[in-house]
């Protein structure tokens, strides 16, 4: 399976707006006409929570570590991991991080709210 990179989501041609999901259709607009683009990665977190148990061992030499849900410019809401001291109104800005052969996002504050 080919995985695509974690900023690639699904734009409306119709109206231009942006799902991290892959819906059928437009739920803006009712469109179907939807593309895969790259997001710019820049947006403000919305929710933030500390991971205290890991899913398995890998992630679990790693805990406490950051989660956080980030409000994309693009107006798609992702979630990824983030950097120490990211909290709920901060302006992020994401980079990559693979993990287990796995690109993920990490998002670092570009300047606090
Ligand atoms: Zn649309």
């Amino acid at each position: 399976m080919n995985e695509r990179h974690p900023l690639d989501l699904r734009r409306c041609e119709d109206c231009g707006a942006w799902w991290a999901l892959r819906p059928y259709a437009c739920a803006a607009c009712g469109g179907t006409n939807l593309q895969w683009a790259r997001a710019g990665g820049e947006g403000e977190v919305i929710a933030h929570s500390t991971v205290h148990r890991a899913p398995d061992a890998d992630w679990r030499a790693r805990a406490p570590y950051e989660l956080v849900l980030v409000r994309l410019r693009e107006g798609a809401v992702l979630m990824g991991h983030a950097a120490p001291g990211v909290a709920i109104g901060h302006d992020v800005q994401a980079r990559e991080f693979t993990h287990g052969g796995r690109t993920l996002l990490c998002f670092e504050a570009r300047r606090p709210p």
